[in-house]
């Protein structure tokens, strides 16, 4: 069911092969998300899967105690969160090459979402607070950091 798929930044610099846990995309409100990518960050998990093929240009940064954001040097596509030290990987839904079967079915931080965009999508809404409570960091999986 779950295949490798392989995905890469804009200028190309970055190539990986990531699998996909299931085809939910979740998006991410928080304000941390938000500045880094320029919108709400839509990933899939990828739980350990992530293979960077070369890494040479792949900048990380961390964020949190608990997290890294991994992004291409060369071109500045943001690519993947992932939590330091848990191997899981919440990679963006764009980076990859074919996006069949995606649906968004979830969505977190919604109340640090500003006023100005709102999917229309039927999903699962958390806010900050609920995803804390329900997975407290370092596990958090989406969560600001
Ligand atoms: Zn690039
Ligand atoms: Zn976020």
């Amino acid at each position: 069911m779950a295949t490798a798929m392989s995905g890469g930044c804009l200028c190309g610099a970055v190539r990986f092969t990531a699998t996909p846990k299931d085809r939910d995309v979740g998006a991410c409100h928080c304000s941390m998300c938000r500045k880094w990518t320029a919108g709400p960050f839509m990933v899939v998990d990828c739980a350990d899967t992530m293979k960077v093929e070369n890494d040479a240009s792949l900048g990380v940064y961390r964020s949190s105690e608990w997290a890294e954001r991994c992004f291409c040097k060369q071109c500045g596509t943001a690519l993947f969160y992932r939590l330091v030290g848990k191997g899981q990987h919440y990679v963006s839904a764009e980076a990859f090459d074919d996006r069949a079967g995606y649906a968004l079915t979830s969505q977190v931080f919604i109340d640090e979402k500003p006023d100005y965009y709102d999917f229309a999508n039927k999903t699962h809404n958390m806010t900050g607070a609920e995803v804390f409570a329900a997975f407290a960091p370092p596990e958090a999986g989406q969560a600001k950091g």
